[in-house]
C-alpha cells in the first residue's frame, strides 16, 4: 500500500491570497464589463488547471491472467492534494478517486494502482483460487462502473492473500471508510474505521514508531472522530499537539514542514470539537 511520505505539504491558499489582491487591482482598472468577464474566465481556467489532478488511459496487463486492461493512470498532480478535505481522515488522492482501484475485466483481480502490477508470483495460484470462489456474473466490464464497495471487498481478499503489515491495513481501512461513507454505507464505514483505529493503536506500541506518535495520535483521533467518539478524539488530538514528529533520515526543513502540517490539522480538529461542544 502507498503511505504518506514527507512531501512539503505547503498550502496552495498562500498563493491564492497574495494573487487575489493583484487580481482585484487589475480588475478595477478594466472599465469594460466584457473585458472583466473575459479576464475572470481566463484566471478561473488557470486556477482550475494548477489545482487539478489529471488522469489518462493506459494499457495495463493483469499479472494473474495476462489480459490487457485499459486503466486510468496519473498524468499530473501537485502537493495541493494534501490540503483537500480527505486529509482529516488521513486519506489522500489518488486513493480518493475510484480510478485508482484497478479490477481486471477478465479474472477480476483487484488491487490499487502500483500494487496491481507488482503482486508476487508465488501468490498467483492462491489469488486464482480465491477469485474462482467469488461470483462476478453481474459485474460490468468497465471497472469504473463497479461500485468501490464491491471492488474494495475483493481487494481486501487479495491483500489478505498477498499479506501486508499493520500500517498498510490501517491505510486500507481508512480508504475503505472514506469510500463507504461516500456510498452512504455508514455502518460499514464505521466498522472499517474502527478496524483502522484498532490497528493504529497497535502501531503505537511498536518501538520503531516512537518518533511517529504525533502522526499516529492524529490518525487515532481522526478515526474516533469519524466513529462518534468526539471526546476520545479530542484527548488524542491534545496528546498529539504536545508531541513532535521525528525522523533521523529526514532533513530539518522537511521535518518542520511536516510538523507544521500536522499541527494545522490538529488545530482545525480541536477548534471544531470545542466550538461544537460550546454550541451543544
Ligand atoms: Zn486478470
Amino acid at each position: 500500500m502507498q503511505t504518506f511520505y514527507l512531501q512539503s505539504p505547503r498550502s496552495p491558499f498562500c498563493l491564492v491570497d497574495s494573487a487575489a489582491s493583484a487580481i482585484l487591482v487589475f480588475l478595477r482598472s478594466l472599465r469594460n464589463m466584457k473585458f472583466r468577464i473575459l479576464f475572470l474566465f481566463i484566471i478561473g481556467s488557470f486556477f482550475c488547471q494548477i489545482f487539478a489532478t489529471t488522469w489518462g488511459l493506459g494499457d495495463i496487463t493483469c499479472p494473474i491472467c495476462d489480459t490487457v486492461n485499459s486503466f486510468y493512470v496519473v498524468f499530473s498532480y501537485g502537493s495541493y492534494i494534501y490540503q483537500w478535505e480527505s486529509k482529516y481522515q488521513f486519506v489522500f488522492w489518488p486513493m480518493t478517486d475510484p480510478q485508482s482501484l484497478y479490477c481486471c475485466k477478465n479474472c477480476r483481480f483487484t488491487c490499487f494502482m502500483g500494487e496491481f502490477e507488482a503482486v508476487p508470483e508465488d501468490k498467483h495460484e492462491k489469488i486464482r483460487s480465491t477469485l474462482d470462489s467469488l461470483d462476478f456474473s453481474d459485474w460490468p466490464e468497465d471497472y469504473l462502473q463497479i461500485p468501490m464497495s464491491d471492488r474494495l471487498m475483493v481487494a481486501e481478499k487479495m491483500y489478505t492473500v498477498i499479506g501486508q503489515d499493520d500500517e498498510s491495513w490501517c491505510h486500507f481501512y481508512r480508504i475503505k471508510g472514506y469510500h463507504l461513507q461516500a456510498e452512504e454505507k455508514l455502518d460499514e464505514a464505521k466498522a472499517a474505521r474502527l478496524h483502522a483505529l484498532e490497528l493504529v493503536q497497535k502501531m503505537m506500541e511498536y518501538k520503531i514508531n516512537k518518533g511517529r506518535l504525533k502522526e499516529l495520535y492524529l490518525i487515532s483521533g481522526a478515526m474516533k472522530y469519524y466513529t462518534d467518539d468526539k471526546e476520545g478524539a479530542l484527548q488524542d488530538f491534545k496528546k498529539a499537539q504536545k508531541l513532535t514528529f521525528k525522523n533521523d533520515k529526514v532533513d530539518e526543513v522537511q521535518l518542520k514542514q511536516y510538523n507544521d502540517y500536522l499541527n494545522g490539522l490538529l488545530e482545525d480538529y480541536v477548534t471544531k470539537i470545542e466550538i461544537s461542544a460550546l454550541s451543544a
